[in-house]
């Protein structure tokens, strides 16, 4: 699983990081760094659930084969 980060809608709420500290990572502001996130297999329900938690739909979540990437 892959969550497609759009650094330009983030707002520093930091709820994803809040879901799943070890997938989401923040600067220093509490805003995302860009580039998508290639999620670990055991990380996937937590990863999820950060994503949809993010208020400006700032992650989305791609569940496509890893071959893909
Ligand atoms: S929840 Fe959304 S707005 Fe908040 S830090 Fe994460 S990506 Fe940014």
């Amino acid at each position: 699983m892959r969550i497609i980060v759009d650094k330009a809608k983030c707002q520093g709420h930091a709820r994803c990081w809040a879901q799943a500290s070890d997938v989401f990572t923040l600067d220093d502001e509490g805003y995302i760094l860009p580039g998508d996130i290639k999620v670990a297999l055991g990380d996937e329900p937590l990863a999820a659930r950060g994503a949809r938690s993010c208020p400006e739909r700032a992650l989305e979540i791609d569940g496509t084969a890893a071959a893909d990437w």
